[in-house]
Formats: structure tokens, C-alpha cells, sequence
């Protein structure tokens, strides 16, 4: 069976639903890896940074062959071709187009501040442990245990689960990455002119 692995997705930028869903098809279209569970959308107030609009999240758990580098740098394409823009000068927790966080890796520990495994701050998130909770109620984040009691002591403040907001699996027929991101203008939030899609699954069995 292959590795799993937990990623957050967030955005505050832009068209941030067609974005999120953009970045759901270029995951789902990496080598060997397929997109098993799509977690609710949240809005969320931002968490530290300046002030800056607030995100839509969501939590996705994936099948994958790439090692946790390999992914790394796959999401970190991912985030440059949403436009993401990553440079000395870049406030830390600042404003993004797409964010993408691997908040575990078959289970792993790893200190190594290139990939640190588990996600350093997801203990403390309640963007990244709500929805992951939606998912899956038993999980546990390696090292701090399971999310449900980590969710029960942080609260749901600033977190909101907008039903309205769906992402949909990836569909094999479509490209894994626009090569306009702009093209996904208009596929998502409600009063654009598109429409979220069916709501996310299980495309896999675990
Ligand atoms: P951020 O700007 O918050 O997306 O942080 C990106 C930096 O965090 C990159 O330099 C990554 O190498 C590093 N990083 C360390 N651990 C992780 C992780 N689990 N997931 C994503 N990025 C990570």
C-alpha cells in the first residue's frame, strides 16, 4: 500500500475556491498519487501576519509513491504555479494565492526544518485540524495525539465551515496545472458564473 499523506490547502488571494480546486487537480495529477478524501471548505481568519484577508481551507488526505522531498517539492511547483510568489522579501505569514502544508507523512518524525514532519504549528491550527477532523474522526497527529482532543482543547474560533463550498475530486480528463491559472476564474465562489462541483470523496479505498 502506498504512503498517506495529510495536506492542508489554503488561500486568501484571488479566486480562492477555483484556486483551492486548481490545486486539487494538480495534486490528484502528480505521478502515482491520488487524491483519497477532500475535506469541507472553511473560511478562516488569518493567523498571525499582517492584516490580510481571510482564507479558505481545506484538508486532503493522499495516496503517493513520491518520497516526502519529492512531495514537498511537487506542492511547492504547485504553489508557484498558482502564482504563488516565494522570495527573501516575502512577509512570513503573509497574503497567498495557495499555500500547501504536509501535515504528515505515513506517520513519520522529522525535526529537518526543510520538511518538518509532523507540520510544526498544525497541533495549534484549527484551519488544519477541523477539517482534517471532518474527515476522519480517529486521526491523530504523530507525536500529539489525536486531533479530536487537539481540536477539543484549541475551540473552533475563527473557523467556519462554509457548506455553499465544495471541491470536488480531480477529474483524470482535465490538465493537472492551467497553463493560464486564470482560466479557473469564475469556478467556484457563489455569485461567480460557475458553481462548485459535486461534493469531495473518497476516490480510492483506503
Ligand atoms: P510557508 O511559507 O509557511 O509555506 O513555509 C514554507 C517553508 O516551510 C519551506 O521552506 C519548507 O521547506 C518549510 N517546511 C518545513 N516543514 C514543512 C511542511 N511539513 N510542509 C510544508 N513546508 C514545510
Amino acid at each position: 500500500m502506498r504512503p498517506r499523506a495529510v495536506l492542508s490547502v489554503g488561500s486568501n488571494l484571488g479566486d480562492r475556491l477555483g484556486t483551492l480546486q486548481g490545486c486539487v487537480q494538480a495534486i490528484g495529477a502528480l505521478p502515482d498519487t491520488d487524491v483519497l478524501a477532500i475535506s469541507p471548505v472553511y473560511q478562516t481568519a488569518p493567523v498571525g501576519g499582517p492584516a490580510q484577508p481571510d482564507y479558505l481551507n481545506a484538508v486532503l488526505i493522499v495516496a503517493t509513491s513520491l518520497s516526502p522531498p519529492g512531495l514537498l517539492a511537487a506542492t511547492q511547483r504547485i504553489e508557484a504555479d498558482f502564482g504563488r510568489v516565494r522570495s527573501p522579501g516575502a512577509e512570513r505569514f503573509g497574503p497567498r494565492t495557495l499555500d500547501i502544508d504536509i501535515i504528515s507523512f505515513a506517520g513519520l518524525l522529522s525535526d529537518d526544518p526543510v520538511l518538518t514532519l509532523p507540520h510544526p504549528r498544525a497541533h495549534e491550527r484549527a484551519f488544519v485540524l477541523a477539517p482534517w477532523h471532518d474527515l476522519d474522526t480517529a486521526a491523530s497527529l504523530p507525536g500529539r495525539g489525536p486531533v479530536a482532543g487537539l481540536l477539543a482543547g484549541l475551540g473552533r474560533g475563527g473557523v467556519r465551515r462554509q457548506p455553499d463550498l465544495v471541491l470536488r475530486p480531480p477529474r483524470p480528463e482535465d490538465p493537472g496545472v492551467p497553463e493560464d491559472p486564470g482560466v479557473l476564474r469564475g469556478s467556484g465562489e457563489p455569485g461567480g458564473p460557475g458553481g462548485p462541483g459535486e461534493p469531495g470523496t473518497v476516490t480510492e479505498a483506503p
